[in-house]
């Protein structure tokens, strides 16, 4: 009886590996190409710490003509929730991240080199798990979780390294023959990959984020084929990038202390190891305290949260940039109209710790990203925003052509405006542009009811006409602050300001004021153009109607 015998008993129906090797061939890339891939779980959450790793992985494929691919890690049965494939596959979709292959809805997928979900392999993983029994490089463990458990408080009495390994490893000496009975006596087991490693010697890695860095190497008998058949994390990572054609695994730094487990995976296992890039988290300053962006605590920790609050994809995507790469934000000054797919990503250059999640500089982002749009993204956007979330706003933006004017409202400019940072702001941003009721009238410097009224009264009788240009309409505003006794210019109102009530500035916030309810607005001469006459004087008159 040797190692061959037993794999065969274990495995009966699995393939010989060449059959894969065959089957999934090398790609035919350029040189230099990255094939990379985005793992998650199916966990029912899409973490936006996982959209990071997924943006840079797929930037660093794309940046080199290579192969970006999305695995759904299902072998952990335990955690899978329904509908969760469709709900990373959807995410990738909404930031217009679809991989190249991989799953592209619950069941179908795309790409020569699948299945790309993982419970789909089971045959594959177990082809390989034969082969590495067969070499005596695995072999079968029968402890039950009890006796699992007594090894590991032993250890933790004696304060020594918790796992299975060298003495601790129980089933690692039993003879082939043993094994075999055990099986034949119907006793339950896994398949443990028997580890080369020893504690005291050290391994080098180069990672490409976190650079050099040594390790022991590894010596546990990792579990490699579980009781149900299907394979660790770790083991299935070994043979899917191998045979997946992975060049380089871009995923979370949780999985850095991993590599040497990994490398000797991949060396007896005969496979060419992939490089890695271990991504630090994305973190969040918690009153002081810096800490891991969480699931529980932090509603933006999901990626569903900026579709609900319609922040554009692209600018979340403009933001994770600016946390990959301090060189960023350089480029995007320089180059404040390319698409991100233009700025090159130096994986290498990437932060080694985690960066700081910052909610106002994303809306920030936001309102820039937003401002390159023309208005009728906006208007597309926004509409497509509210038919899902707000009904008022829907039906606010159901006159189309008035909605493209509203957002038309310095858009062309060489400093557009910078007011929207999400759709759901939108309501509140163009609600005076509609025929709402003004409550709130915050007229500022010029208080005197009777001193409004007449500017009110004065600008509706001799000044306001729809028909002028930018230049009279602003004259005829300087005009009439010289009639009221203010000051037609700013600087002369600085000069001498006893000889004045105030100044154009303040008057001109007076017509804003009763226009639309606030101080602060885009351009009021193209607010009147919009609004048209009509709306214009009604809005001056109720205004004036609010004041007696
Ligand atoms: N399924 C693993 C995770 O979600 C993937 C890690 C990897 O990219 O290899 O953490």
């Amino acid at each position: 009886m040797n190692y061959q015998d037993l794999a065969n008993l274990v495995f009966p129906d699995a393939k010989d590996i060449s059959f894969y090797e065959e089957k999934y061939p090398r790609r035919n890339l350029t040189e230099g190409a990255i094939v990379t891939r985005f793992a998650p779980s199916p966990t029912g959450f899409v973490h936006i710490g996982g959209l990071y790793q997924a943006l840079v992985a797929r930037k660093a494929a794309k940046q080199t003509d290579g192969v970006f691919f999305l695995r759904i890690e299902d072998t952990d049965q335990k955690r899978e929730v329904e509908n969760a494939i469709t709900g990373i596959v959807n995410s990738l979709q909404d930031f217009d991240m679809s991989p190249d292959e991989g799953q592209i809805n619950a069941t179908e997928e795309l790409g020569n080199y699948g299945p790309y979900k993982q419970s789909l392999r089971k045959e594959i993983y177990q082809a390989y798990a034969k082969y590495l029994l067969a070499q005596g490089k695995a072999y079968l463990c029968f402890c039950s979780a009890e006796e699992l458990e007594a090894i590991r408080a032993k250890q933790e009495a004696a304060k020594i390294r918790t796992g299975y390994y060298g003495v601790w490893a129980n089933c690692r000496n039993l003879t082939v023959e043993e094994m075999i009975k055990k099986v034949q006596n119907g006793e339950n087991y896994i398949v443990r990959f028997k580890s080369t490693g020893r504690e005291d010697r050290k391994i080098k890695h180069h990672d490409i984020i976190k650079g050099n860095v040594d390790f022991p190497e590894n010596d546990q008998d990792i579990v490699i084929i579980k009781s149900d058949g299907l394979p660790t994390y770790h083991f299935a990572h070994a043979v899917d990038d191998h045979l997946m054609g992975t060049t380089h695994v871009v995923r979370s730094d949780e999985w850095l202390s991993s590599v040497p487990l990994h490398l000797q995976l991949f060396q007896e296992l005969g496979f060419r190891a992939p490089k890695y890039a271990h991504i630090a988290p994305i973190m969040k300053n918690d009153n002081g305290n810096k800490r891991k962006l969480s699931k529980r605590k932090d509603p933006e920790a999901a990626v569903d949260y900026y579709k609900k609050e319609g922040i554009p994809s692209d600018a979340v995507k403009e933001y994770l940039l600016n946390i990959a790469s301090s060189s960023f934000e350089n480029w995007r000054r320089q180059n404040p109209n390319l698409p991100i797919e233009d700025f090159d990503l130096q994986l290498n250059k990437m932060s080694v710790s985690g960066a700081l999640f910052d909610m106002v500089k994303l809306l920030d982002v936001s309102k820039s990203t937003i401002s390159r749009y023309t208005a009728e993204k906006v208007y597309e956007e926004a509409y497509n925003w509210a038919n899902e979330y707000d009904a008022e706003l829907k039906e606010l933006l159901s006159d189309k052509e008035y909605a493209l004017k509203v957002f038309g409202i310095e858009r062309k400019n060489a400093k557009p405006r910078k007011d929207i940072a999400k759709w759901s702001d939108v309501k509140e941003n163009i609600s005076y542009m509609y025929d709402i009721d003004i409550t709130d009238y915050p007229y500022q410097v010029i208080n005197e009811p009777e001193d409004i009224k007449k500017i009110l009264q004065l600008y509706i009788e001799k000044y306001f006409n729809e028909a002028d240009d930018k230049q009279t309409w602003f004259d005829k505003i300087k005009t009439l602050s010289g009639e009221l006794g203010y000051a037609s210019e700013v600087k002369a109102f600085k000069e001498n300001p006893g000889m004045y009530k105030a100044h154009v500035g303040d008057v001109s916030t007076v017509l804003r004021v009763a226009l639309t309810g606030r101080t602060n607005t885009p351009d009021m001469y193209e607010i009147m153009q919009v609004m048209g006459k009509d709306k214009v004087i009604n809005r001056l008159k109720s205004a004036i109607a609010k004041l007696s």
